[in-house]
């Protein structure tokens, strides 16, 4: 880092310190910060057009760390994943969601699914299955009321020891979806065998939607895939009511987007719900 003269640093070298140094910091804290409990999860509901259900809530995580206060995750998931911190963060965030859908339904709040995503890490050693059947013992929630999101990835011909995981997840009652459905490798034609039971079309086909005849044959053709394999379809990322209508119109109903509402802790969720439902 460059001084610019006596203790002075430049507005550009601070920007360029703080980006280096952030990384390294975060990075010694994350373990610190699980214990001190500065992570949260927050809500975003999924909502069917048809029905005008809440049908699902996706789960993210959020650091609110006492200096910088609420960090999104795209800062953070890549450190834990790479130093190994997302093991106990994924539990803690399985833990929460659970233990939170548990008063949901017992307070008869909400009663869908509560989609929690997990990484490619925690699919070692075996941890994740344990975890999830422990949880699920402790909440006294049937299996089918979480549904795990995974990358397509996951799928890739290098990982093909995490499909028994899966496979043993999905015995157990558990639903699995492949987030950012069209961004990843994986062919077409593996979609046909793989194990899962909803796919999330990624923002990038969403935001243009209404301009792009490409974006528009991209969503059709996975309408048309999901039906012929029969597994669920849900569009990400719309933040524009014509956006809404154009899925809606070329028949996929189920949404999530800011338009309905950003992501939200839980009691603000649960007013959130309430002006929704009214
Ligand atoms: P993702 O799973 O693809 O989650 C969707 C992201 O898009 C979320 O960002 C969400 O807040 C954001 N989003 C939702 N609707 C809209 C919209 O209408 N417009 C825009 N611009 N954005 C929207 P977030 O919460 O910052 O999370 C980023 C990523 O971090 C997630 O992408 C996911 O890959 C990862 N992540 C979040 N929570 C967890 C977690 O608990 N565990 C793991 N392993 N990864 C997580
Ligand atoms: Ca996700
Ligand atoms: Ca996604
Ligand atoms: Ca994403």
């Amino acid at each position: 880092i460059k001084k610019s003269g006596g203790n002075h640093y430049s507005f550009f070298d601070i920007k360029e310190k703080s980006f280096i140094q952030q990384r390294l910091e975060l990075e010694s804290e994350i373990f610190q910060a699980i214990e001190k409990d500065q992570f949260e999860v927050w809500y975003q509901p999924q909502i069917n057009t048809e029905t005008y259900q809440v049908y699902g809530v996706e789960c993210l995580i959020r650091w609110n760390h006492p200096e910088q206060g609420i960090i999104t995750p795209d800062l953070f998931i890549p450190i834990a994943e790479a130093n190994g911190s997302i093991k106990e963060l994924g539990y803690f965030v399985l833990k929460t969601a659970c233990h939170q859908l548990r008063q949901w339904r017992i307070n008869n709040v909400f009663t869908g699914v509560m989609a929690i995503n997990v990484s490619l890490r925690q699919f070692e050693r075996n941890d994740l299955l344990g975890q999830v059947k422990k949880t699920l013992i402790d909440e006294m929630l049937p299996a089918e009321s979480i549904e795990l999101e995974v990358t397509e990835s996951l799928f890739s011909e290098d990982n093909n020891y995490h499909t028994p995981i899966l496979l043993a997840l999905r015995e157990l009652g558990v639903k699995v979806a492949i987030d950012d459905f069209g961004t990843g490798y994986s062919s077409l034609q593996r979609l046909k065998n793989l194990p899962i039971d909803n796919v999330k079309i990624d923002k990038c086909f969403v935001d243009n939607i209404e301009h792009s005849s490409e974006d528009v044959a991209i969503v059709m053709a996975t309408i048309l895939l999901s039906k012929t394999f029969k597994v669920g379809l849900i569009a990400e990322g719309i933040e524009t009511q014509e956006q809404a209508d154009k899925l809606s119109e070329l028949g996929c109903f189920n949404q999530q987007g800011y338009l309905y509402s950003r992501p939200l802790r839980a009691h603000d969720f649960e007013d959130w719900l309430t002006d929704f439902t009214l």
